[in-house]
């Protein structure tokens, strides 16, 4: 029997195994899908979002327990997790105020067409392949709007967190949405070929090479779909910033989930005259980081989700050694027992070193410096990536008229990237296409539909 193993990132030890759905359990829950779309979309909007606020409020009232469960599956701070908790309730919330306005019937008069509208109507099943990191989040963050337009969503989670995706379930079964309208697939990868078809849409969430294999998969079926994928951040910081500021957040924008976050800034790019100031400011604050076991309150960072993301880790900062880099912190794993790898500064990246190339998934943190405006946009352009930036600045106008000339999804100024169900989010370039989040998000799995009567 094949299974789906959870593993304490910070113990080694097995928490618990899952027997994968065999063909037979996966037509079962397709099936099971596409029957409550048909109720599902056609109930009121109200009635739905209904549903949507007590999700929130069942979401809230397990806070401890879910937070628990995220922080054993994969490592995640157990802070952190609580947060993460609360911002998914925060998204129903948001949903279930908003999700009417968003999917109004919007009249545009044409003549001689006594009506044209422009309707927002579902599409059916939303196959959702989602990653381990913010293993609630990134479910909550495709399925609320896709839910609230009226659409079925089956998740095909992480391997490695298949506890978090049968508790997201149940979560909305608590809630009372009906049997069918969010189920979980317990499945490898590569068993996701036999789904796509039964499908109408999906979205991804992962890794350059997950998106482009399940792209290729979704343009063979003709699947419309939503890619985020990785990232590696700029994080630009003017001669004119105020220096330790921009380190404090630094050292915070690298390192939320324990440096495992497609948004987390990754390639610092400096100005020359405050460049070694804002070094030994930036490695006091990674060097006083609490290590340790995630479950405890006060721990800033936690293990690496998996051994073997913690090896591909490594091997980019041994890259970089092996090219001239100067290691300035850490530099590699900790402890005998978990995922652990010290936060790790990398000074003088260089185009010769993957590191440069790559996104780094953990606490690495690469600082390169500039002497021109110019020359800092194109320095973190200079990536394949296009998900997130943030300026740091005095003269916040002048960071406002770089903001057109940055490829990302996002620019953030005197901030750093964070998600917000009010505005937009997605990437562009590698990072994928598509946007999650307020109004774009939920048009994202709808048919826009024009009805037009003479
Ligand atoms: P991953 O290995 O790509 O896995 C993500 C999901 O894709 C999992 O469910 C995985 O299933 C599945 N998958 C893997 N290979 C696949 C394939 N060939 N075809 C179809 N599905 C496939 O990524 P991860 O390690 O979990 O997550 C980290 C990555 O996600 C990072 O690159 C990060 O930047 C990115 N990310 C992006 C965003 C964003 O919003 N842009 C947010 C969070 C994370 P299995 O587990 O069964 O392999």
């Amino acid at each position: 029997m094949e299974i789906l193993t959870s593993i304490n990132p910070a113990t080694d030890e097995t928490v618990e195994t899952f027997a994968v759905h065999t063909p037979a359990d996966v037509q079962r829950l397709i099936d099971g899908a596409r029957r409550s779309f048909a109720h599902w979309k056609s109930l009121p909007l109200m009635r739905r979002t209904d549903l949507l606020r007590s999700a929130a409020k069942t979401l809230r009232d397990g806070k401890q327990k879910y937070a628990r469960i995220m922080t054993i599956e994969m490592g995640k701070p157990i802070t952190e997790a609580l947060a993460e908790v609360d911002k998914c309730a925060l998204l129903c919330d948001y949903y279930a105020e908003n999700a009417e306005r968003f999917l109004q019937t919007e009249i545009r008069p044409s003549a001689p067409f006594r009506h044209s509208s422009v309707r927002f109507d579902p599409l059916g099943i939303v196959l959702a392949v989602m990653p381990w990191n913010f293993p609630f989040w990134q479910v909550f963050r495709a399925a609320v709007p896709a839910l609230a337009a009226g659409n079925v969503m089956l998740l095909k989670h992480s391997s490695n967190v298949s506890r978090c995706a049968l508790e997201i379930e149940e979560i909305f079964r608590m809630a009372g949405f009906p049997d069918g309208v969010f189920g979980t697939l317990l499945l490898p990868a590569s068993r996701l070929e036999s789904v796509m078809p039964e499908v109408q849409a999906v979205t991804l969430t992962g890794s350059e090479a997950a998106g482009r294999s399940l792209a290729a998969l979704a343009g063979r079926f003709l699947k419309p779909a939503v890619l985020e994928l990785g990232g590696s951040d700029p994080y630009i910081v003017l001669a004119d910033a105020d220096v330790r500021v921009a380190a404090e957040n630094a050292v915070r924008a690298r390192c939320v989930n324990s440096g495992q976050s497609c948004i987390a800034a990754k390639r610092f790019i400096v100005h020359e005259k405050i460049y070694d100031s804002f070094l030994d400011l930036f490695r006091a604050g990674m060097q006083a980081l609490k290590i340790g076991d995630p479950l405890r309150s006060e721990t800033e960072i936690g293990p690496l989700a998996r051994k073997d993301l913690r090896e591909e880790l490594h091997g980019l900062v041994e890259d970089a050694g092996a090219n001239g880099a100067r290691i300035v912190l850490g530099g590699g794993p900790l402890f005998e027992k978990g995922a652990y790898y010290a936060p790790t500064i990398i000074d003088a990246l260089q185009p010769a070193m993957q590191l440069y190339h790559e996104e780094a998934f953990g606490p690495v943190a690469a600082v390169l410096p500039f002497s021109e405006d110019e020359e800092a946009v194109r320095l973190a352009n200079d990536s394949r990536f296009g998900l997130g930036a943030s300026i740091w600045a005095g003269d916040t106008e002048r960071a406002m008229a770089m903001a057109p000339f940055i490829e990302a999804g996002s620019v953030f100024i005197n901030a750093t990237v964070r998600s917000d169900p009010a505005l937009p989010f997605g990437g562009i370039k590698d990072s994928g296409y598509g946007r999650e989040l307020s109004l774009e998000g939920i048009r994202s799995f709808v048919n826009v539909k024009t009805v037009r009567l003479l």
